[in-house]
């Protein structure tokens, strides 16, 4: 294990059609650590998760899990690696069951990795919710519910980052609660490191440590989560322009 932190993104610039999008990201997320990705719409916060998982292509910089590099490797392989991406359209299966997705991302090294022959009732865990719709289509979840589906399902391969954006799509300001309430759990029961794209800004800095803030491809803030809560002007700045 490295003494640095745990994902360490360094002058990260990626785009599409060769054209720049998001401009030398600096970006660290320690372990057991939760970090907000702010701001405005397009501002380049998805790219940013795009291009540390490998889906978009980094044109310059380096992400790095615990000292090791994930430059240029696939998103099947940086998922390998442990960070795990919870995409804003949660790409879950509608007519398979919440057992269904539970199971496909039960992938037998994960359960080697853990010491633990069925991963399912692990995640139950934190998600007790689902105990009960196990059987249920996912289809027919509920919005909530749905998003819980898909944070479970990518805690199934104990990452050691996750990478979620923009949970709280569609879901009232009291379920967003309840997932950062999990989310929060997790972090501290498993270590894993979390960076959160959010739309609920005060909720979401209410919950993490630090905070970056991304206006136009560039971070305009980055600091405590606190300060960035308590200074409405900057909160402002960072989302109106
Ligand atoms: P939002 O909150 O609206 O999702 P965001 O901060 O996540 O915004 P991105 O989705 O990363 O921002 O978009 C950054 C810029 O890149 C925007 O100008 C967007 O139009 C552009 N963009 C995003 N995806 C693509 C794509 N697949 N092809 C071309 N341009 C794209």
């Amino acid at each position: 294990m490295s003494s640095g932190p745990l994902l360490e993104v360094a002058g990260l610039t990626a785009g599409y059609d060769g054209r720049a999008v998001l401009h030398s990201l600096d970006l660290t997320v320690g372990a057991g650590e939760i970090v907000c990705l702010l701001g405005a719409n397009g501002a380049g916060k998805s790219t940013a998760l795009g291009a540390m998982t490998g889906l978009v292509t980094a044109s310059a910089g380096t992400v790095s899990l615990d000292g090791e590099s994930l430059s240029l490797r696939s998103p099947h392989a940086v998922a390998r690696a442990g960070i795990a991406h919870v995409p804003e359209d949660r790409s879950l299966f509608p007519s398979l069951t919440v057992r269904d997705h539970l199971r496909l991302a039960d992938s037998r090294r994960a359960r080697r990795r853990s010491g633990d022959p069925d991963g399912a009732p692990v995640v139950l865990e934190w998600f007790p919710a689902l105990e009960r719709l196990m059987a249920t289509k996912v289809g027919l979840l509920s919005g909530g519910e749905q998003q819980m589906v898909a944070i479970a399902r990518a805690v199934m391969g104990r990452p050691r980052v996750l990478l979620i954006d923009e949970m709280s799509l569609g879901l009232a300001p009291l379920i967003v609660a309840s997932l950062l309430d999990v989310i929060a759990r997790l972090a501290v029961d498993t270590g894993c490191g979390v960076l959160l794209v959010e739309q609920h800004v005060a909720l979401a800095l209410d919950v993490a440590s630090r905070a970056y803030v991304l206006g136009r491809g560039v971070v305009t803030y980055a600091g405590p989560a606190a300060a960035l809560a308590a200074d409405h002007a900057e909160l402002v700045a960072s989302y109106l322009g």
